[in-house]
């Protein structure tokens, strides 16, 4: 990704979310980690993209990365999923938008935000006109 900006990588946080898990004392349990709602496991199951991680809490191997975008320029699609092709395209389409990108496994519900950086390629843009959805027609 050509424009990619601004990139924080939330791999210290993850490491201390999995130590927590481990300590004898146990602040956390596997249930506070692996909490992914219906919406967030069907969206991983559907768009995921393999991330060639193991899980850290079952090692499932399919640990997948959601790519969730963000930005005023975006309009309504500002917290839809897109795919890496997608963002590719994107980032030529729109001047600025953020990118996280949440790992979850589909096997225990394990996520986790992983990094989020900024696309685009800095020429503001209006935001798209809104256009009509399925529940604008049928809601
Ligand atoms: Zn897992």
């Amino acid at each position: 990704m050509w424009s990619r900006r601004e990139e924080v990588d939330y791999a210290l946080q993850r490491r201390n979310t999995l130590q927590a898990l481990k300590r004898p004392q146990r602040v956390l349990d596997g249930s506070d980690v692996c909490d992914a709602d219906p919406l967030l496991m069907r969206a991983a199951l559907h768009h995921g993209e393999e991330s060639g991680v193991a899980c850290p809490i079952c090692s499932h191997a399919r640990l997948v990365n959601l790519n969730y975008v963000f930005g005023d320029q975006l309009g309504q699609f500002s917290g839809r999923i897109k795919s890496t092709a997608e963002l590719d395209a994107m980032q030529s389409e729109y001047g600025e938008f953020t990118v996280r990108v949440v790992e979850v496994c589909v096997d225990c519900g394990w996520n986790h935000m992983i990094a989020s950086y900024l696309l685009g390629d800095g020429v503001k843009r209006r935001p798209p006109r809104r256009q009509k959805t399925v529940e604008d027609i049928y809601g």
